[in-house]
């Protein structure tokens, strides 16, 4: 089944899942990732290596409509980000307030 980036990536962007992923399916804004559901091979390397839980695997794709389209116009409409940066400025505290 599709995996998808939500919005607890926002205002973090840890990046450390780009590394994880075989075939560079993520894709990044100023704020946040996504995953190309066209080319993501549903391996599950990126789930643990997310530090704020960030990425999961849709099971009920009827459920999860918005968050699937979300990942699919804004990946096909970004770069491809495949090595780490630093995470935003934003991050820790970020992390903080998801519990993380
Ligand atoms: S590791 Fe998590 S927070 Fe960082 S870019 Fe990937 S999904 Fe976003
Ligand atoms: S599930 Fe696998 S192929 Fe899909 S984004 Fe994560 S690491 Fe990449």
């Amino acid at each position: 089944m599709p995996h998808v980036v939500t919005d607890n990536c926002r205002l973090c962007l840890f990046t450390d899942c780009v590394e994880h992923c075989p075939v560079q399916c993520f894709h990044a804004d100023d704020e946040r990732s996504y995953i190309d559901p066209d080319v993501c091979i549903d391996c599950g390397a990126c789930i643990p290596a997310c530090p704020v839980q960030a990425i999961h695997e849709v099971f009920e794709p009827d459920d999860e409509r918005e968050l699937l389209d979300l990942n699919k116009q804004r990946s096909h409409a970004l770069p491809v980000i495949s090595v780490k940066r630093s995470p935003l400025s934003s991050a820790a505290a970020r992390r903080a307030e998801l519990g993380f």
